[in-house]
């Protein structure tokens, strides 16, 4: 099935209206490798969508989930499509500190096991590791 044609029929499942905005929004997320901020988003628009509109979209999407978020950072949001993800446990991501970009580690596979005192319990599971991409390492 061609991207296109699938990001429609998701669309359409989830209740979305098609609009050329959520369209492509949603195909910058099957082409790309790794997890999307807002602002790489919007680089990569060829549409003239204005911050808030993407952030709407974005927004929508992930109550929807569609998409959700990798990693959230204050006002920095990184978003992804949730495909890779079991119900209970994300996959490991890393983050940089210096310029936000992130990335998805896929070997780490499995679940961690954390023992929680009496009474709490744990209905999802995401792991962040923090540190320096390598261009921001040179600085
Ligand atoms: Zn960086
Ligand atoms: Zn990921």
């Amino acid at each position: 099935m061609d991207v296109l044609k699938k990001i429609t029929e998701l669309l359409k499942e989830n209740g979305f209206k098609v609009t050329k905005g959520r369209a492509e929004v949603l195909a910058l997320f099957f082409k790309a490798d790794r997890p999307l901020s807002q602002k790489e988003i919007m680089e990569m628009l060829r549409l003239d969508l204005d911050r808030a509109s993407v952030y709407r979209i974005l927004d929508a999407f992930t109550q929807a989930g569609l998409i959700h978020m990798a990693y959230v950072d204050g006002r920095h949001r990184v978003y992804e499509l949730p495909g890779k993800c079991g119900a209970h446990s994300c996959h490991p991501h890393f983050s940089c500190r210096g310029c936000g970009m992130t990335a998805c580690l896929e070997d780490f596979k499995g679940r961690y096991k954390v023992d929680l005192a009496d009474g709490f319990v744990a209905e999802r599971q995401k792991v962040l590791i923090e540190g320096l991409c390598p261009s921001c390492k040179g600085k």
